[in-house]
C-alpha cells in the first residue's frame, strides 16, 4: 500500500478534538550510549534536567534502538517498523543517493494528518536529496544538518586525531570520498544556509530552533510534534564555551552537559506555555556509544562493546518519558522496549489505531507508561547492515557469531550476564532451536526492500 493510500484511510479530527490532543516531544541524542548520563549512573558527567525529566516520569532500563547506526536508527524509530522494511540498512553518505522511500509512512506524516504542527530539527540522516528531506516526510519545516557532522573534509581529520591517540595511522585516502564533496550543510527546509558551520554553537541553534517553533504552534492553538534530533555528541565533539572545560567527564562531558541544558530549556518553555501537562516528552539515543574511539565516545556501562556492533552496547539507548499528571512519577522500568514501540505508541495516544494495513514491529508502551498494567513483550530482532544477526526473546538474547558463519549461535541469558561473557548455548539446545525458529519464521514472514544508499 502506498503512503497516500494509508493517509486516505485515517480521518482527521475536528478543531475542537485537535485542541485536545497531546503535544509531542521526541529527542534523540545521536551516539548517547546508556551509561552517558548520571541517571544512569554515569559517575561524573552531570545531567540534572535528564535525571529530573526521568524522576518525574519513567526511565527504561533495557530500551533497544533498532539499529547500531544512526540511518537505519531513525527510519525505525520514525516508521515503527525494521529497517529491512523500508531499506534503509547502512548509514547514508553526502554521495548517496537514497533515502526513506516514499511509501513509508512516518511519525510525523500521521500526525500532520491528525491535525499537528510537525517540526524536525537538527540531524535527519534519511536521504539529504530533496524527495527525501523532511518536507517530503510529513514535516513543516525543518532545520539542521541532513546527515552526519563528520561527513566533510574539514570534520571527518577526527579520526587522525582518535587513531593518533592510539598509536594508529589511518591512510589518506580515507578523506578522498570527502574531496570532492562540499562540506556539511545546515539547511533551512530545503535551502543550505552554511556550509561546515560552527559546531560549538550546534546544540544552541538547535535549541532556540526547536524553542520557536513550540511557542508559535503554540500562539496558534495547534497541537505539536516536535522532533529534536541533536547532531551531538555524534564526533566530532563540539560545546560552546559555556560548557567546554566544565564537565568532570572531559569534552564529551561537557557536550553532554550542554544537551542536558538544552533538555532544561524545552522544559522551561513548556511550562512558561502551561503547555507541562499536555505535552509527552521521550528522550532517547539513536545508538550505543562508539566505545572504539576513545574518549571521544561515550559509556554503555556494563554492556559489551557499542556502536556499529551487535553486542547489546550497540543497540541500547536510554530512554525516558515524562508526562506531567499522566505518567505515574519516578518508576524504572525493566521491561525490554524499543524504538519500534514509538510509532504505535504514539498513533494509539493521538487518535486510535495506525491503519490495519499498516505493518509495525513494536507494541504501545501505553500500559505501562499510563495504564498501570504490564505489556505483551515482543521478540527484538537484531538487524545490522540489512542482515538478521540475532533476537532478544525475554531474558534470552541469540546471536550470530558472525555474518561469515551464520550457522554458529550463541545464547546469552542478558538479565544475569549483563556484559554478554558467558555463551550458555551449549547448556540450553532446546532455548537455542526455538529462537533459531523463530528467526527464521520472522525472515519468512516478508520481503525486504530494496537496500538504500
Ligand atoms: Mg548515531
Amino acid at each position: 500500500m502506498t503512503r497516500r493510500a494509508l493517509l486516505s484511510s485515517l480521518a482527521i479530527p475536528a478543531l475542537a478534538q485537535r485542541r485536545k490532543l497531546p503535544n509531542i516531544v521526541l529527542i534523540n541524542a545521536d551516539d548517547l550510549g546508556s551509561g552517558d548520563l548520571s541517571c544512569y549512573g554515569h559517575p561524573t558527567i552531570r545531567t540534572p534536567n535528564l535525571d529530573r525529566l526521568a524522576s518525574d516520569g519513567v526511565r527504561f532500563t533495557q530500551f533497544y534502538s533498532a539499529a547500531p547506526l544512526c540511518s537505519p536508527s531513525r527510519a525505525a524509530l520514525l516508521t515503527g517498523r525494521y529497517q529491512v522494511r523500508s531499506g534503509v540498512n547502512f548509514v547514508l553518505f553526502p554521495d548517496s543517493t537514497g533515502g526513506l522511500p516514499d511509501s513509508e509512512l512516518t511519525i510525523a506524516a500521521l500526525l500532520k494528518q491528525r491535525g499537528y504542527a510537525t517540526h524536525v530539527t537538527g540531524k535527519w540522516h534519511l536521504g539529504h536529496l530533496p524527495q527525501y528531506l523532511p518536507a517530503k516526510r510529513g514535516f513543516d519545516g525543518y532545520f539542521g544538518i541532513p546527515f552526519s557532522n563528520d561527513m566533510s573534509l574539514k570534520t571527518n581529520v577526527v579520526y587522525d586525531e582518535i587513531n593518533k591517540k592510539k598509536g594508529l595511522t589511518r591512510p589518506p585516502s580515507a578523506l578522498d570520498r570527502y574531496r570532492t564533496l562540499p562540506g556539511v550543510p545546515l539547511m533551512r527546509n530545503e535551502e543550505v544556509l552554511e556550509r561546515d558551520p560552527d559546531q560549538t554553537q550546534l546544540t544552541a541553534r538547535y535549541t532556540e530552533d526547536a524553542i520557536a517553533f513550540i511557542k508559535g504552534a503554540a500562539s496558534r492553538g495547534a497541537p505539536f510534534f516536535l522532533y529534536l534530533a541533536h547532531t551531538m555528541p555524534h564526533v566530532p565533539l563540539f560545546a560552546s564555551a559555556r560548557f567546554r572545560g566544565k564537565s568532570r567527564g572531559g569534552l564529551f562531558g561537557d557536550v553532554v552537559e550542554e544537551l542536558d541544558w538544552s533538555v532544561g530549556e524545552i522544559r522551561k518553555t513548556l511550562a512558561a506555555l502551561k503547555l507541562d501537562e499536555n505535552t509527552l516528552i521521550l528522550f532517547t539515543s539513536d545508538n550505543g556509544a562508539p566505545v572504539q574511539l576513545a574518549d571521544h565516545g561515550g559509556s554503555n556501562g556494563p554492556l559489551r562493546e557499542g556502536k556499529a556492533t551487535t553486542w547489546d552496547g550497540g543497540y541500547r539507548a536510554p530512554f525516558i518519558a515524562c508526562w506531567k499528571g499522566r505518567i505515574q512519577p519516578g518508576r524504572v522500568i525493566p521491561d525490554v522496549a524499543s524504538a519500534l514501540d514509538v510509532f504505535p505508541t504514539i498513533a494509539r495516544m493521538t487518535g486510535g489505531l495506525p491503519p490495519a494495513s499498516l505493518v509495525l514491529d513494536g507494541a504501545d508502551l501505553a500500559p505501562v507508561l499510563w495504564e498501570g498494567s504490564s505489556r505483551t513483550q515482543r521478540d527484538f530482532f537484531y538487524y545490522h547492515a540489512g542482515m538478521l544477526h540475532g533476537m532478544r526473546r525475554g531474558p534470552w538474547k541469540l546471536r550470530r557469531h558472525s555474518a561469515k558463519e551464520p550457522d554458529a549461535l550463541e545464547l546469552y541469558h542478558l538479565e544475569s550476564d549483563y556484559g554478554e561473557r558467558v555463551n550458555v548455548a551449549a547448556q540450553n539446545p532446546e532455548i537455542v532451536a526455538q529462537m533459531k525458529d523463530a528467526m527464521a519464521s520472522h525472515q519468512a514472514s516478508f520481503q525486504p526492500a530494496v537496500t538504500q544508499r
